[in-house]
């Protein structure tokens, strides 16, 4: 089955907050209000193009709080995709909002539309992190919501970044054991880029802030992939969408913007994988193939082999024959001599790490 996303995007008007790294200015600037008829629209728009039969289609309302909006307002348009789900022509709704707009008049109401999965913005478990990022709850906010999320039987999402104003790796894995405390369905991981017209740009422009390089932000992800993985949390996203507007050079000042930025981290594990099971497995004299699906292969050689060469570099690179074989699944990995065989999943490889 696909997954299809039928994203509905809720302009926030007026949203209370500032968030330094957010510029909602441009955001609520550029579009207009959304109906119920344009939310009927769109969903309309989408289905003609889905194959019902073969798709799981899930509504979503984003763009910043929706249960901050007038309840008036989340109404009407959660209405319109109840329909739709009653119809059967959809399979759930999803929502995203931030933690100091849940209680429990609010999750009735969701509940009451159908609505099954609730993202929310955490972005930092780190009380000072979220302070200075002006984001206008605590983590005991994100502590609670999602404890009610959970007991009112909503599917809960948890969105985290790394690399904020004031952060530290050690503060972004300590945010990440926090959430895995909250036992979220899925998470997405975003690293912090500079956006245009955001006071995060005036404090880079005066050197008060200074972003992630790419490789930090891969390696941190990294280490936050493989807690997640391990505590069997879905890893929805790593990386923001791009869309036209949003590339660097564009709204993006500055970054570790990439524009498949989830491909490096995972290109970075499976290298590593390969890497450690030829250390650990095959002996210094072992011509080993290693056969993975075409998925996989673009996976491993992703960023023109960036992280494969790197593999190559610490292992005698006459050692490997690459192969390729659609059978395996995706992140499989089949290693072989003509005396020893190993298969693993890149998922079986860190839950069997240390
Ligand atoms: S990130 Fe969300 S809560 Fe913060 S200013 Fe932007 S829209 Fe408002």
């Amino acid at each position: 089955m696909k997954h299809y996303i039928i994203p509905i995007f809720v302009p926030h008007k007026g949203c209370p907050h500032d968030c330094i790294f957010c510029n909602q200015k441009k955001i609520t600037g550029q579009y207009k209000e959304i109906t119920s008829n344009d939310v009927e629209d769109i969903i309309y728009e989408h289905l003609s193009t889905i194959n019902k039969n073969e798709s799981y289609i899930e509504v979503s309302f984003y763009g910043g709080s929706f249960t901050a909006i007038p309840l008036s307002q989340q109404n009407e348009l959660l209405a319109v995709a109840k329909k739709f789900l009653e119809q059967g022509k959809i399979d759930a709704i999803r929502l995203s909002t931030r933690p100091d707009y849940i209680n429990h008049d609010i999750l009735n109401n969701l509940k009451s539309f159908g609505v099954k999965n609730i993202e929310l913005g955490a972005q930092s478990m780190d009380d000072d992190v979220l302070k200075k990022l002006c984001r206008g709850h605590t983590s005991e906010d994100v502590k609670n919501a999602s404890r009610l999320i959970k007991d009112y039987g909503f599917n809960l999402g948890l969105q985290m970044m790394i690399g904020l104003y004031g952060d530290t790796e050690e503060k972004d894995i300590k945010t990440a054991e926090e959430i895995i405390k909250l036992q979220p369905n899925f998470v997405r991981i975003y690293p912090t880029l500079v956006v245009k017209d955001t006071y995060l740009e005036v404090l880079y422009n005066n050197g008060f802030y200074k972003p992630l390089e790419i490789d930090e932000a891969v390696n941190i992800s990294k280490k936050l992939y493989k807690m997640f993985v391990k505590n069997n949390i879905y890893i929805m996203r790593i990386g923001l969408q791009v869309s036209e507007d949003f590339t660097l050079g564009k709204n993006v000042v500055a970054g570790p913007f990439h524009p498949a930025f989830r491909e490096l981290v995972e290109s970075k594990l499976l290298n590593e994988m390969i890497e450690s099971i030829i250390h650990n497995y095959f002996s210094e004299t072992d011509i080993v193939n290693i056969t993975v699906s075409n998925k996989t292969l673009s996976k491993i050689y992703s960023d023109k082999k960036k992280y494969f060469f790197d593999m190559l570099k610490q292992i005698d690179s006459k050692k490997i024959v690459i192969k390729q074989d659609n059978a395996l699944e995706t992140f499989e990995i089949l290693f072989e001599t003509d005396e020893k065989r190993k298969n693993m999943s890149l998922f079986e490889f860190i839950s069997n790490e240390g």
